[in-house]
């Protein structure tokens, strides 16, 4: 008894520590995680939970993927960081890797995704001036509504949401906002010369997973190519296996003329990033106008084959395709009141909550939580289910009893 009792103040006595010393900038589900393996995490009791939102989708291959940990381990043995004053062993074979494994003749790597989508916004705008001929100054970039693309001045400057760009002005210039999924409005704010980029998530994560309509991807490729505009897609959480195909994109076959990527491109490990695009685009930054510190380090790209190697190799796009069906088929068969709304692709899936009687999707979480699931509400009304793509069958049957049991106590 003594011991549950000690037990339970050492998850109480980490939440108090970053209560007390860490900045207020998350509410986090009240579980203290210590340990992760595939699907699974530990709790500092030691209590197993499903992992259902995956670090954000960072860690599609699971939770310290032995060949990742494995390539981590290798790496930081010999050398972590160069900076890129100097060349190194790893970034040169890594950038041929990625390139031919995405199609693109480079990539310009850095850290977080947020740096990505900086780059893409930067790259965009050079290209803009430099090729397109857009008078110095009045380059214009084209984002969609309920976007998350990061927490940069740059990032929020795009979102329309006020808890993201609320209070942080002045704001980046040159931002046109137009609706999701609305293929007439591209085409009128496409029409304006001075546009350089359309920058879009293929399908919106943080948004609470919405998907847009067949054709849409399509429509992009077509008004970005007919209108002379970079097509850019997101793809930091959409990508890399996570909705059933190696990028979101693939769905309608369709290729961004830049593309970003980040979170499982390490598989959870480190943070590291990439933005991928054609010589004509890549070339108009040179030297001295653009880096980082740690973009192209070794460890980076020593792991970054590894956590593409092991999506291709564990058909991992090929179960989330799979596994994604069964789940949305078995959510929508729950007799649930507190149910709105199933969608998804892939295993990259939300339920929109019926709020009633004081229950959100909050209350919703703590159940699942309780019952050894953790997942994470967005918007308030709005629950991911994002597991590591390594889920088998049997196992994704386990936790959509536990979803199941959680909805109908609320009933
Ligand atoms: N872009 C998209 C689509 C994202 O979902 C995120 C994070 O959730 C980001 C960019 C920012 O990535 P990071 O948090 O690594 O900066």
């Amino acid at each position: 008894m003594s011991m549950v009792k000690e037990q339970i103040s050492r998850s109480q006595q980490m939440m108090g520590l970053e209560d007390k010393y860490g900045a207020h900038n998350y509410h986090p589900i009240p579980v203290v995680i210590g340990r992760g393996e595939g699907v699974f995490v530990w709790d500092a009791e030691g209590k197993r939970y499903y992992d259902f939102l995956s670090a954000y989708s960072a860690v599609n291959q699971g939770h310290c993927h032995p060949k990742i940990i494995s390539a981590l381990v290798q790496q930081a043995q010999k050398i972590t960081l160069t900076s890129r004053a100097f060349y190194n062993t790893e970034l040169g074979e890594y950038e041929k890797f990625i390139t031919s494994f995405f199609g693109y003749d480079k990539v310009l790597p850095m850290n977080t995704g947020v740096e990505a989508v900086e780059t893409a916004v930067k790259l965009s705008r050079r290209w803009g001036y430099s090729v397109k001929g857009i008078p110095d100054g009045q380059a214009k970039i084209v984002w969609v509504e309920n976007n998350f693309h990061g927490r940069t001045i740059s990032s929020i400057s795009a979102s329309t949401d006020p808890s993201s760009y609320g209070g942080f002005g002045p704001l980046v210039p040159g931002y046109v906002i137009i609706p999701f999924n609305d293929l007439t409005a591209l085409e009128n704010a496409l029409k304006d010369p001075h546009v350089a980029a359309f920058i879009f998530e293929p399908v919106q994560g943080e948004a609470g997973v919405i998907v847009p309509d067949t054709g849409y991807l399509e429509g992009v490729r077509e008004m970005c190519s007919k209108h002379n505009v970079l097509m850019v897609a997101d793809e930091v959480q959409s990508g890399l296996c996570r909705t059933g195909r190696m990028l979101a994109c693939d769905h309608e076959n369709v290729r961004p003329d830049i593309l970003v990527l980040g979170k499982a491109l390490s598989g959870g490990v480190l943070p590291v990033s990439a933005v991928l695009a054609d010589d004509a685009i890549m070339l108009t930054i040179k030297p001295g106008e653009h880096g980082s510190t740690y973009g192209g380090n070794p460890l980076a790209c020593h792991v970054a084959m590894a956590a593409l190697t092991v999506l291709q190799e564990e058909k991992m796009a090929e179960n989330s395709e799979r596994l994604g069906q069964i789940l949305r088929r078995e959510l929508n068969a729950i007799p649930s009141k507190r149910i709105k709304l199933v969608r998804g692709k892939g295993l990259f899936n939300a339920i929109v909550i019926e709020p009633q009687n004081g229950i959100t999707a909050w209350e919703v979480c703590l159940k699942m939580a309780e019952l050894g699931l953790l997942a994470k509400p967005t918007h308030g009304d709005i629950i991911r289910f994002a597991p590591p793509l390594c889920i088998t069958e049997e196992q994704l049957f386990e936790c959509i009893a536990i979803i199941r049991e959680a909805l109908l106590s609320f009933d």
